[in-house]
């Protein structure tokens, strides 16, 4: 299969970052072809006013796909800012939406109540889905690896890639959404992730940071005192723990002693960040390397653009070609 899948550039990556990067991990070494870039122009619709930094949170991302295990022999790792075709096919796709299609996006129009703080007033916002489409078929990706939550702009992608095969020719295959089997983590005061709140954890906090952003993670509120028993399933720590604790004995211990009140709150999240630092060690370690040698993962970006341009380019010759506007 051909996967296709981005994170957009608007900061450093978190833990709920790394449940996803862990999935294209698997997808890339069930030996699929994928295509992991970091969506630059993505990150303009909402941060417009902090493109001063999108530089070093784009290399700041790369570096964290290849030290999660990403590997640039196997998966081609790119910038969608780097490849300008992105941008034609995605003014040709455009000509084949009708606005009202855009505005009824379930996911327009819940991000334009809940976002209070940014403008999302502009035309790039409404026509996201569309730019997001155009990366997708842009690589003839049969799979997109995403949350519930972006379902829709899949099914959008396979009417765009229907209606351009209808109407032109068959050039695209439609892409298929491949969901998320992984537990969606809280923010760890127990609202939704959010910059706003800084209620995540970033990838590369070291131990101590760690442990500073889960000692105080908000539990079950039952739990007022250490002999309050609880329930596992009303505390942020335990989805955290179905994430990244993988030993059976350890939930069960977690489960039992939470809910006969044997085990207090902080001895369950010393446990998560036992096993976050041993998820977490061979990462730092590839951080750090990366850090003392930027010109490894400078080299990386070069030479996965180059690989996708020469994809890019392949398609585009087809569009052009398909569309008559070829010259
Ligand atoms: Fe949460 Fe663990 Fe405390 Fe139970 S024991 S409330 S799962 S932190």
């Amino acid at each position: 299969m051909r996967i296709l899948s981005g994170m957009r550039s608007t900061g450093k990556l978190h833990l709920g970052h790394l449940i996803t990067l862990d999935r294209w991990v698997e997808l890339q070494e069930q030996g699929n072809q994928c295509y992991y870039f970091v969506a630059d122009w993505h990150a303009l619709t909402s941060h417009i006013d902090s493109t001063g930094e999108f530089k070093e949170w784009t290399i700041d991302i790369i570096k964290t796909y290849v030290a999660a295990g990403l590997d640039p022999e196997k998966s081609v790792l790119f910038i969608q800012s780097a490849i300008k075709e992105h941008a034609e096919l995605f003014l040709l796709l455009s000509m084949l939406v009708p606005v009202p299609r855009l505005q009824r996006m379930p996911t327009y129009k819940e991000q334009r109540e809940q976002i209070t703080d940014r403008d999302l007033s502009s035309a790039g916002f409404l026509l996201y889905p569309v730019l997001q489409a155009a990366d997708v078929l842009m690589y003839l990706a049969d799979g997109v690896p995403v949350g519930e939550d972006q379902v829709y702009h899949i099914e959008l992608t396979r009417e765009i890639a229907r209606k351009f095969n209808n109407v032109f020719e068959e050039v695209f295959p439609e892409p298929k959404p491949i969901l998320s089997k992984v537990t969606k983590l809280p923010g760890t005061d127990g609202r939704k992730m959010s910059k706003s709140y800084d209620n995540f954890i970033l990838i590369d906090n070291d131990e101590k940071s760690l442990w500073k952003k889960i000692a105080p993670m908000m539990t079950d509120p039952a739990r007022k005192r250490r002999t309050d028993p609880g329930d596992p399933e009303k505390c942020p720590v335990w989805l955290y723990h179905k994430a990244f604790t993988h030993s059976p004995e350890e939930l069960d211990w977690v489960i039992q002693g939470c809910k006969t009140a044997s085990i207090g709150c902080l001895d369950c999240k010393k446990v998560l960040h036992k096993n976050l630092v041993s998820k977490l060690q061979p990462v730092w370690e590839k951080l750090e390397t990366f850090n003392e040698n930027p010109d490894i993962i400078m080299d990386i970006i070069e030479e996965g653009n180059k690989k996708a341009r020469k994809s890019a380019q392949e398609t585009m010759v087809k569009v052009r070609s398909a569309m008559k506007v070829s010259w």
